[in-house]
């Protein structure tokens, strides 16, 4: 079996409008480079006909290109795990399907790795983007890098090379609440980035919905660690200090020149704000037993439904598969 060098790994989600065009870009552009390459095709349980594209491409060209199938949809994360367990090359590159990843940055990601890092990054810049979202996300990761201990940086996404070691360092990585980019952060390894121009999708449409992205914000901001739960406890602290302050102030006031009229509107906002800081607070401590609710069950992170050949990587065949993947350590 030959050694696979670099394999490219693409999650597709309804993705049949570019598909056949992304995968054309992507082989000429793979050809170019010297030695052997393959192409892994994750079908996030597509409701189009990008299942049946993928059979055909695999079938066209057996030996390079390779794709899994998940029952459902699982979303993007599950399928780079899945991407990441079935590639079987010595670096690996993860490319969005709709060529809003230039193939031609591959050569120069292959180019830089040959130099050594072992992650090379695509970082986008956002020309061409909503300034609404542009002016949320600067604002979020402004606010997040305050909060988490990996740094994540504004158009850094998943379009990225990884070399061997740190595929398997993710990999190793089990956790049930995945948020890649922060992970691929924590890995660590000898990492550069480089700047390009941002593409406009080029059809279809985009899955991100504000509510998705919202969610998507919070898990980055809560997956890492419990900073969260310290800000809730200084918040506290600060809010306990403020009212002793207040009821001494009280008192004070009330020795000096006799009981004041009644505080009915201090009370009432006093009330109504601590209740809401509560929630907020009990909201907190629930996303994070959620999580742990999530990681006790040990649920697999995605139920493949097909996969082109035997569906194992070129090299790492193991024995007694099933369709079923968990995320339980082997
Ligand atoms: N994708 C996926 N599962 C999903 C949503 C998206 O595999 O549930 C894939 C999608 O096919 C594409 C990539 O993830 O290849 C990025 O998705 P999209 O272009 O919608 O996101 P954006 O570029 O707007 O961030
Ligand atoms: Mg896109």
């Amino acid at each position: 079996m030959v050694r696979v060098l670099l394999s490219i790994v693409v999650p597709c989600f309804n993705e049949e409008d570019v598909l056949a065009r992304f995968h054309d870009h992507v082989t000429v552009e793979l050809a170019r480079l010297e030695g052997e390459f393959e192409i892994v095709y994750v079908d996030d349980g597509s409701r189009d006909g990008t299942l049946p594209l993928l059979r055909e491409l695999a079938a066209g060209d057996p030996r390079r290109v390779r794709y899994v199938s998940f029952s459902r949809n699982f979303g993007k994360e599950a399928a780079m795990l899945a991407g990441l367990r079935h590639a079987a090359g010595d670096a690996v590159v993860i490319m969005d399907a709709d060529l809003q990843h230039p193939p031609e940055l591959v050569h120069r990601m292959v180019a830089l790795h040959a130099e050594g890092y072992d992650q090379v990054v695509a970082r986008r810049t956002r020309d061409g983007d909503r300034v609404t979202r542009t002016l949320t996300a600067r604002l979020y990761y402004r606010a997040i890098n305050r909060l988490v201990d990996v740094e994540l940086v504004d158009g850094v996404g998943d379009f990225r090379l990884l070399s061997r070691r740190t595929v398997d360092a993710v990999l190793d990585l089990g956790e049930y609440n995945r948020f890649s980019k922060g992970l691929f952060s924590w890995v660590g390894f000898r990492t550069t980035t480089f700047a390009y121009e941002n593409a406009v999708r080029e059809q279809g449409r985009s899955k991100w919905t504000f509510g998705k992205l919202l969610n998507y914000g919070l898990d980055g901001l809560l997956s890492f660690n419990n900073k969260p739960l310290r800000a809730a406890v200084h918040l506290g602290l600060l809010l306990l200090v403020v009212a002793l302050g207040y009821a001494a102030w009280i008192v004070g006031d009330a020795l000096a020149h006799g009981v004041d009229t009644p505080g009915y509107v201090t009370l009432l906002v006093a009330v109504t704000a601590l209740a809401g800081v509560q929630m907020v607070m009990v909201g907190l401590i629930g996303e994070y037993v959620g999580r742990i609710y999530y990681e006790v069950k040990r649920r697999p992170h995605y139920l493949l439904k097909e996969t082109s050949g035997d569906g194992e990587p070129a090299d790492t065949r193991v024995t007694g598969e099933s369709l079923w993947e968990t995320v339980a350590p082997k």
